[in-house]
Parts: C-alpha cells; structure tokens; sequence
C-alpha cells in the first residue's frame, strides 16, 4: 500500500509539471486561430419562389424564416467541407424577392434575358412543385448562365402531386452547395466517371475524386481541384463575368510522357489516348490518338486544351456530349504488355494552380 501511495505521489507530481505546460499551449494555439480570422466573402443571392410552395409553407414570413436557417446550413456546409483549405470564410445570403405564379420555365426565361439586377450576385428560382404543364420538361436541378453572365439555379421539383422539400431533406443543402459550387466554376466531377462495363479497353472503374461536386447525397467535403477554383474566383462576383473561358484556360499546354523499361527509359513505346464520353461513362473503343516514345523514352502531347475541350474529328463515335472528352485513358504498350494512366480533366487541369504548363506523367514497365 505504501509503494503504491509512492507512485501515485510520484504521477501526481508529473501531472502538476506538465499541466501549466500544456495549458499555455491551448492558450497559444487558439490565440494564434483567433488572431487570423477568415476574410468573410458575401454573395448575395436573388432568390424567386414559387406561390403554392410558399403558401405551403405557411406564407411569405415563415419561408422567409425557414429559407435564412436553410442557408445557414448551406454556408455551414459550405465552409466546413473546406476542411481549413478555404482562403476565405464564404457567406451566401438568400432575399425573397418574388413570389410568382405562373410556370418556373416562363420566370427563367424572363431571367435569363434580363441584365442587371445590381444588389445580387445569383439568382435562385425554387419550384417546390410541378404545378404548370411545361414544368416537367425541365424538372430537376440545374445551373444555368443568364444575360450579363449572371448564373441562375434552378431546383425544380420532381414531382406533380408532393411538394420537394428544401428544408426538410437533409441531402438538399449539399444539393444547393453543389449548384453554387458551378456558379463559383466549378464542373460535375461525376461527369468523368468511366463504368467497368463501359470500358472496352481495360475493363476497369475509375471514379472521380470524392467531392461535392461529384456526388453531393453521401459527400462531405470539396475536392481539392474544388477547394482550388473556389479560391482561385472568391473575390468575383460574377466568375462567368470576369473569368471568361475560364474551364478551358485551366488545361495545361502539355502533358509530358516519360517511359521506363526495367528503371532505363525507353524509345518507340507505342502510347494510345482513348477518350470518354459524359452521359455514358464509356470509353470509346479506338484511340483518339496514338504516338510513341523518342529516343529519350519520352512523348511530348502538345494543345492539351484542343485535345479535351471542341476535340478535332474523326472522333469515332456519333455523338460526344458538350463536344468534350472527359476523361482519356492512356495505354503504354510495351513488347505485349500493357500499362494504364487515368487522365481526368480536373486532375489535369490541378496544373494550372501548380503554376505550369506542363503535366508530367511517368510509366514504369
Ligand atoms: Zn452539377
């Protein structure tokens, strides 16, 4: 029993040593956290709904209320999917501003041929409810680009007889962050998806970066390619504004190919790029293009913007969606055996925010 009283004295003593010490480091480091705050970036947002969604809600004061703590749980979101990588503490602030009834298509399209609405940044057209014939033609959500580069999201129901709920489904304020998230300029990750079943020349999934912008229902974080853009445009306003042809100014001028056989480089390796389509995630069949190794084992691909984005024909299929390839899957074969390198255009297009004009990829047979 004495012994043990001993070293209990023994630990008491520890602890009262390195307590003082641990304490002035908490102090230190929430000093340091709060001495830093994030910059707060606003964007107001204009937003229009629809009567029979509003008046289900109960009236124009209750929306009100329960659209401001819809958007805190956006801005929430928003900013702690940032995971600390967000230069900025971002802030949407949502304004009822018309309650309309009539057909969502008819709001938008007024919208999208008006320029100005000075006090906003973005507008949101919610229909809660499909309600008028034309509806259904464009139910889902979407963001478009109106008159004056302004960006308008659209949620529209799915459904003509029950209301969507914004604020009561929990995946919708992920859904809405997803919307801005294209507003800020930013693209649909899922779009470079490539299915097994689809993929003729190495039978294999590949999945696009974890994101927001790739999937929004079970996601809870941005990409880093999304972190990057969100950054990069935070102080516009308008990014479709002030960053024209901004998607593709973010593919690299090349990508650099470097071959090793057994750790020495290798000439006349045969390289073949094939391309895949959105819509549906498959790769076509016969390479885009195809080159081979120099003498230094290595392949320079030049006009990388050109090669994704309006690619020049023949393109070997009848239909490409937006006219881009999404994703390539480059193929390095060497004596019968094959290597592959996924090239996704926001892995690619990483380059731009590294500051080079280069992308490198390097293949070890
Ligand atoms: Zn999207």
């Amino acid at each position: 029993m004495d012994i043990d009283m001993k070293k209990n004295w023994k630990k008491s003593l520890i602890i009262l040593v390195l307590l003082p010490f641990f304490s002035w480091m908490d102090a230190k480091t929430i000093q340091e956290v709060v001495s830093q705050p994030l910059d707060t970036i606003e964007y107001r947002v204009f937003v229009a709904a629809d009567k029979a969604g509003v008046e289900h809600w109960g009236g124009i004061e209750a929306y009100r209320i329960k659209l401001d703590s819809f958007f805190q749980q956006v801005n929430d979101f928003w900013n702690k999917a940032g995971d600390g990588r967000f230069k900025y503490y971002f802030r949407y602030v949502p304004d009822l501003q018309v309650v309309y009834d009539c057909s969502s298509l008819h709001v938008e399209s007024v919208y999208n041929r008006s320029e100005g609405f000075p006090n906003h940044d973005v507008l949101l057209i919610i229909d809660s409810i499909l309600d008028f014939d034309d509806e259904e033609s464009a139910q889902g959500w979407y963001c478009g680009g109106g008159a004056g580069d302004l960006n308008i999201v659209v949620c529209r129901s799915r459904s003509k007889t029950e209301y969507e709920d914004l604020f009561g489904i929990d995946y919708f304020y992920r859904g809405i962050a997803h919307e801005f998230g294209h507003y800020r300029g930013v693209t649909d990750l899922y779009a470079d998806k490539i299915e097994a079943k689809n993929n003729p020349i190495n039978h294999l999934q590949y999945d696009p970066a974890s994101c927001v912008m790739n999937n929004h229902f079970d996601t809870y974080k941005w990409s880093s390619y999304a972190v990057n853009i969100i950054n990069y445009t935070a102080k516009s306003k308008r990014p479709s504004r002030d960053f024209p042809g901004f998607f593709k100014q973010m593919f690299p001028e090349n990508i650099q190919v470097s071959v090793n056989v057994n750790g020495k480089r290798k000439k006349g390796v045969k390289l073949n790029l094939y391309g895949s389509r959105a819509w549906f995630n498959d790769l076509i069949a016969t390479p885009y293009r195809t080159y081979e190794t120099d003498k230094r084992g290595e392949y320079l691909i030049t006009g990388v913007p050109d090669l994704y984005d309006q690619p020049v024909p023949p393109l070997h299929t009848d239909e490409l969606p937006y006219n881009r390839w999404f994703t390539f899957l480059l193929e390095a074969e060497y004596k019968g055996e094959k290597k592959y390198v996924w090239l996704p255009e926001y892995e690619v297009q990483q380059t731009f925010f590294e500051n080079k004009d280069t992308y490198q990829v390097k293949i070890d047979f």
